[in-house]
């Protein structure tokens, strides 16, 4: 595309009056060709980072953006489902909300990323089991769904390949943070999969990009608007995210807490946003039709051993040998990478833990390998935590709260803030639901 074509998309950007939806359409087209010059495309973002852009105008870049690549075609999408979580710490429930979708009768061809930030991504979750592979192309993630009901795959360039070009500039140009960049960035890989509903998890909080709920709220209506826009019945669901979530932080760890859930066991907060979002999902796609029977399917999957057994159907059909899959589901520190060292850290006080600063938790997990800094880093999947109390539990003096899984030695800085990020109240703590609000 020309300059002077982008400069006349850009100058109606500045003066705030509809761009030409043909040109943008030619502007996507040049960008996923990698037809137009990285410079042009830097000017165009900044200008949409600075001024915004409509929600129409959103749509039809997000729309733009999802057929520069493969669209997966189902005969019937009523069934065909995704959730996309804006991210927290310990947000794994990708890993469980898949299996017992499918297990319940949905169809859920999930695409996800790596983490970048002090979130962890689903993908290198999936990658500390041994032999899993989440390199699929369009047509294997179709074919498993419909042999199995659920794939978890990698982004990659054969979806919305305009996108890639355009989140490596904004990551380096300082333009990540605009709603609709954000919104056409996941919607339009989300709308590829070719989804009849789709629930978005919003995170609002200290430990979440969005960290009031004003933001949180302009993301989930832009987001929310972009994909009713191209047909896809979407609820977002704004949730709270100070405390971390469940009892596991880190790569290894959250595949063990989300098999500890799968077995019927394991932390009732994890579970509880899992039957959040599915209960949703059933409701939206019409399989079930009250919210009480949604939830009770939901429990009824995770507790009875079938969302389990989907877990590892899928593990299975993405290349974990049978024999590999059939410990993990049992007893997955078997097949799984256990770190050097584990180490205790203790209450200050006697009383209710009130709260634990996520972000602490995040950076120093990040720096002993549990994320990335910059993309190429590799992670170690054994680092993490283990999060010994939930939120409201009475705890003494000089008992463990948190169990730190790491293979070098903590710095004295790094065991007084894991000290210090826990508060303890000496009065019982009012517990709130993670739900803060639904939209629409
Ligand atoms: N995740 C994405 O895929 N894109 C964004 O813009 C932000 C988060």
């Amino acid at each position: 595309m020309k300059e002077h074509d982008v400069q006349l998309l850009i100058s109606d950007i500045e003066a705030n009056i509809p761009m030409n939806l043909d040109k943008l359409e030619q502007f996507i087209d040049s960008v996923a060709s990698r037809n137009i010059e990285n410079s042009l495309v830097e000017k165009w973002l900044k200008a949409v980072h600075k001024n915004g852009i409509s929600v129409d105008e959103t749509t039809h870049l997000t729309k733009g953006m999802m057929q520069s690549g493969a669209v997966i075609e189902w005969d019937d999408n009523t069934l065909v489902v995704d959730k996309h979580s804006t991210g927290g710490v310990g947000d794994k429930m990708s890993l469980m909300l898949a299996p017992a979708l499918a297990a319940c009768g949905l169809r859920v061809p999930m695409l996800a990323g790596r983490g970048l930030g002090h979130t962890g991504g689903t993908i290198d979750k999936l990658e500390s089991i041994p032999g899993f592979n989440c390199s699929l192309t369009p047509q294997e993630m179709q074919q498993q769904v419909e042999q199995i009901g659920c794939c978890i795959a990698a982004q990659n360039d054969a979806i919305a390949p305009a996108d890639g070009l355009l989140y490596a500039i904004r990551d380096i140009t300082n333009t990540i943070d605009s709603i609709p960049l954000i919104t056409a960035s996941i919607i339009s890989k989300k709308a590829a999969e070719g989804l009849g509903s789709l629930v978005l998890d919003v995170k609002c909080g200290s430990a979440a990009f969005m960290q009031t709920i004003e933001d949180a709220t302009a993301l989930a209506e832009s987001m929310v608007g972009a994909a009713q826009g191209l047909g896809i019945n979407t609820i977002a669901q704004i949730t709270e995210m100070e405390y971390p979530i469940g009892s596991y932080v880190g790569n290894t760890l959250e595949i063990i807490g989300s098999i500890e859930v799968l077995q019927g066991k394991g932390s009732s907060d994890t579970r509880d946003i899992v039957i959040l979002q599915g209960a949703s999902l059933l409701i939206q796609s019409g399989l079930v039709n009250s919210l009480e029977l949604a939830e009770a399917r939901m429990l009824e999957v995770m507790k009875n051993g079938t969302a389990l057994t989907k877990f590892k159907e899928m593990c299975v059909a993405q290349g974990v040998t049978e024999d590999v899959a059939a410990k993990l589901v049992q007893e997955p520190l078997e097949v799984l990478q256990d770190s050097k060292f584990k180490t205790n850290i203790n209450a200050y006080a006697s009383g209710f833990i009130s709260n634990i600063d996520s972000m602490v938790l995040a950076e120093i997990a990040r720096g002993h390998g549990a994320g990335r800094l910059r993309f190429e880093d590799k992670i170690i999947p054994e680092i993490g935590f283990e999060i010994a109390v939930s939120r409201g539990q009475a705890i003494k003096e000089g008992e463990p709260w948190l169990i730190i899984h790491h293979n070098n030695q903590l710095s004295s800085t790094e065991s007084e803030l894991l000290s210090n990020c826990v508060t303890i109240s000496s009065q019982p703590v009012e517990l709130k639901p993670r739900l803060i609000t639904t939209i629409p």
